[in-house]
């Protein structure tokens, strides 16, 4: 799950990292007393969006006018001003797509005299089982592009749970950025602040991009990027709290309700398979025969009617969907139930598109004459060879 960088700068602020002040604002009638209160001289007002990049964005709205998605603001009138042009407006990131992002959470911040832009961040390291962290000096850019182009400006630790952040990780940071004296110090403090709050708060992914040192001498985080571990959560219930289903993808909320593995891909063919590993699978032949999935979907091995349901209705209801293919081994789950749930999805929602079925396992032959008996128009297959070609042949047909 991820939260705004407003959210994510109040979660750190807890554990004592230091970030700017700042005000959220979702009215436009607000603006004016936030940047009051925050008093100047300089404000910065930035999109609130689940995507980065948003300072080198674009808004789709000319009324937004030529700037991006984070300003500077050296007056309470233009920071009235972009308030107005911003809130309600559609942001294009490189991380949005070119559909863009509608801005609804403004936050208006207090500006830094900025020295030098560095990157920080944290993240759980699959292979050594432990938190580690990514430095570099090259801040406020793309660090997949710098990890691409000059990966030797990238240093990365990882740290041992059971001693937690030690004083060396702290020279580690300094030395990787440069800093000495008190800057050094702050950087040490520093990231034993962010482990803290990484490991307490069950964080999958935290991103300080960009650290800066002001021209005062201060260390400070100016962006904050904070992912969750999804299955941590239920001992999160202040980090649940700051969810915004609307950053998120409706299909997937839906699909989260009815406990279906269900993510959003950018294809033209729905696949509702059941088990992790055949939905893989089925996407890798729907790619093999030319064609690309329009979601990876496990119903799981105990689906009821209901839950088939739902899930194809989450697949039709998908505009870019031009074509269905459902791939079933009945194991735990029946063959016939399987029909049955989505012959009875096809009665409530329609069928648009082609729909090719192919069913293995327990119960087969009763629910291919299930299907066969309905007189909807399915196309079924033996094999998931055979399923593949079928909806890929279809889908180029229609
Ligand atoms: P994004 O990464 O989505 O573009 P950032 O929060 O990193 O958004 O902002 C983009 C850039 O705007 C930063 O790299 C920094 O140069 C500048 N910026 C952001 N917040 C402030 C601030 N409070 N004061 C001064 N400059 C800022
Ligand atoms: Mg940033």
């Amino acid at each position: 799950m991820n939260i705004h960088e407003y959210q994510a700068k109040a979660v750190l602020k807890e554990f004592g990292v230091p970030v700017s002040r700042g005000v959220p604002v979702l009215k436009v009638e607000d603006a004016e007393a936030a940047a009051k209160e925050l008093g100047g001289p300089l404000w910065v007002v930035k999109s609130q969006i689940h995507a980065g990049g948003r300072g080198k964005g674009k808004f789709k709205e000319a009324a937004a006018g030529e700037k991006g998605g984070v300003r500077l603001a050296k007056s309470i009138d233009e920071v009235k001003q972009f308030v107005k042009e911003m809130l309600h407006n559609t942001l294009v990131t490189i991380q949005t797509g070119p559909a863009g992002k509608q801005v609804n959470r403004l936050y208006i911040e207090d500006g830094s005299d900025i020295e030098k832009e560095f990157y920080l961040s944290a993240l759980v390291d699959r292979v050594t089982s432990r938190v580690s962290f990514v430095v570099s000096t090259e801040g406020g850019m793309d660090i997949e592009a710098v990890a691409h182009s000059t990966p030797e400006k990238i240093i990365s630790f990882s740290v041992d749970p059971a001693t937690g952040v030690m004083p060396h990780h702290g020279r580690t940071v300094a030395k990787a950025l440069g800093l000495t004296g008190d800057l050094a110090k702050q950087a040490g403090v520093l990231v034993g602040q962010l482990y803290k709050a990484f490991v307490t708060a069950d964080m999958s992914m935290l991103e300080i991009n960009p650290l800066v040192v002001t021209k005062q001498g201060e260390l400070k985080c100016l962006d904050a990027k904070v992912s969750f571990d999804s299955n941590a959560l239920y001992r999160q219930p202040k980090m649940l709290a700051l969810r915004d289903e609307t950053e998120e993808d409706a299909k997937e909320i839906e699909a989260s309700k009815y406990d279906l593995s269900y993510v959003a891909l950018d294809g033209d063919i729905g696949c509702m398979v059941n088990g992790a590993g055949l939905a893989m699978a089925t996407m890798d032949i729907i790619k093999l025969y030319g064609h690309e999935p329009a979601n990876f979907l496990d119903v799981g091995g105990g689906a009821t009617k209901e839950r088939v349901t739902a899930a194809f209705k989450i697949i039709t209801a998908d505009p870019n969907v031009k074509g269905i293919l459902v791939n079933i081994f009945g194991g735990i789950m029946r063959c016939d139930v399987i029909a049955e749930g989505v012959i009875a999805a096809v009665k409530e929602v329609g069928l648009k598109v082609p729909l090719v079925v192919r069913l293995e396992g327990t119960n087969v032959d009763l629910g291919k004459k299930i299907i066969a008996e309905s007189g909807l128009n399915v196309i079924s297959a033996d094999d998931l060879d055979d399923a593949a070609q079928k909806i890929v042949k279809a889908v180029k047909e229609v």
